[in-house]
């Protein structure tokens, strides 16, 4: 018997959601009912690629989204429906493009390596109004609002039931709070090998949309949805593990200021590999024309921004690119809200396994805070300025290029260019203010 027809029974789920996400992130997906869910887990559902962002035209033949039987969830507020992340395959191989298969392919050249790579992730959010152009709570004005108690409990109606999801999922969530911008939120929850934290990311997304959108309210994951507050960051934590996943290979103590912070000369490398790649990253870590309005910006409403401007790391200190929380692990403090689930993990392994291959050296420790002293230092890379700038410094970067994948990158390039057309030829209010009197 088919895995997920054996699940649907056992669980009483009616229809299975079998979702892909495409290169722009957008998950999208066909609803099987349980009785036609055998065949589909073995030839997968049928989809128009150019339907969706891919990089394909009317003319190819059907995609086939096959599901996944190991990443099945069941809604928790929905228990008839159970999503499933997929595959995509075309006339019977991996579309080499989609951003599950990027990812696929990276963790197993890292296991090729003998290395396992785990991740823990914080998606911030805003709940806004069901037109998201508002802060949904009125009485959430504080001019520090991080950690405001009065206003986590008026939305303790949707973070706690988030939170009962998890729960009842066993992803071990273990804290929830108000964050640094009026209307934003963090939940965070224990990480895991790679691919799981991706489908949870994923998941995460959805069932916050979801459960918000139940509470007659809209959450937003938008890299910086209201001008002047904090942006929604996605912080990503990371480490290397044998293959058994017992012994952390980043633990320990690298001669020099590596060591110091408490990371192994592994660790060292693999950091190195993503300060090195740090410009052509951000094509993937920020990528939407939104996301540049949350790095390289003005202070905030609450004193500061929480996000990087410069390629820099550091100790046990949040104004830096990475920093270093506690011996065996660091935290990328760049990517936001708009990232790609899988493109992030992807990334990080691809600049990390070249960090290791290349013995790349993270470059000096800055313990100093970056946004009031930033400017002293000298010669460090400055993160790019605009979604443009950040895809030629991805499309000059030709290491990741063929890490990620050729067509992968030659598709994910093609479009972004695309899309940054079609912001500039928008025109704005801005250019009126400013021209129209010249
Ligand atoms: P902070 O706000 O201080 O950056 P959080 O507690 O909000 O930290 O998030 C920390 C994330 O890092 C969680 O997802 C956690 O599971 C993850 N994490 C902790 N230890 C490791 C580790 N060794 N490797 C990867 N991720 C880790
Ligand atoms: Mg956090
Ligand atoms: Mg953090």
């Amino acid at each position: 018997m088919s895995k997920l027809a054996k699940f649907a029974e056992e669980k009483g789920v009616k229809y299975f959601m079998i979702s892909y996400t495409d290169l722009f992130g957008g998950q999208r997906a066909k609803l099987v009912p349980a009785s036609a869910i055998a065949d589909m887990e073995e030839d997968g559902a049928g989809f128009a690629g150019f339907a969706t962002w891919f990089d394909m035209t009317p003319a190819h033949p059907d995609m086939l989204a096959v599901p996944d039987p190991d990443a099945v969830i069941q809604l928790p507020w929905k228990p008839e429906v159970a999503w499933v992340a997929a595959d995509c395959i075309m006339e019977g191989e991996a579309v080499e493009q989609a951003p599950r298969n990027v990812l696929k392919k990276l963790i197993k050249e890292a296991a090729d390596e003998g290395l396992r790579v785990k991740t823990g992730i914080e998606a911030e959010f805003f709940i806004l109004t069901p037109e998201g152009d508002k802060i949904s709570d009125p009485f959430d004005t504080a001019e520090k609002p991080c950690y405001d108690q009065q206003a986590v409990m008026r939305r303790y109606d949707v973070i706690a039931e988030i939170c009962d999801y998890m729960l009842e999922l066993g992803w071990g969530p273990y804290q929830n709070d108000h964050e640094d911008a009026n209307g934003q939120f963090e939940m965070n929850w224990d990480f895991d090998d790679a691919l799981i934290t991706a489908d949870r990311h994923s998941f995460f997304k959805f069932m916050v949309k979801s459960v918000a959108e139940k509470h007659g309210l809209r959450a937003t994951f938008m890299p910086k949805p209201i001008q002047g507050l904090t942006g929604n960051g996605c912080h990503a934590h990371i480490s290397v593990w044998d293959l058994d996943g017992e012994t952390n290979a980043f633990a320990g103590k690298a001669a020099g200021q590596v060591g110091e912070v408490g990371l192994s000369e592994q660790g060292g490398y693999f950091l190195g590999g993503i300060m090195k790649h740090a410009e052509a990253l951000a094509a993937i870590t920020n990528p939407t024309v939104n996301s540049y309005k949350r790095i390289n910006a003005p202070r905030t409403m609450s004193g500061a921004t929480w996000a990087p401007n410069t390629v820099t790391w550091t100790g046990n200190n949040r104004t830096h690119m990475v920093r270093v929380p506690g011996p065996g692990r660091f935290e990328l403090r760049l990517p936001d809200g708009a990232v790609n689930p899988y493109l992030l993990q992807a990334v990080i392994i691809a600049a990390g396994l070249s960090g290791i291959r290349s013995k790349a050296d993270p470059g000096p420790r800055y313990d100093i805070d970056m946004y009031a002293e930033g400017h002293k230092i000298e010669g460090a890379p400055k993160l790019p300025l605009n979604m443009l700038d950040a895809i030629r410094a991805y499309d000059a970067d030709p290491e990741l290029k063929t890490m990620l994948g050729s067509d992968f990158s030659a598709s994910y390039i093609k479009m972004k260019h695309q899309e940054w057309n079609s912001f500039v030829s928008h025109f704005s209010r801005w250019e009126k203010d400013n021209t129209l009197d010249i």
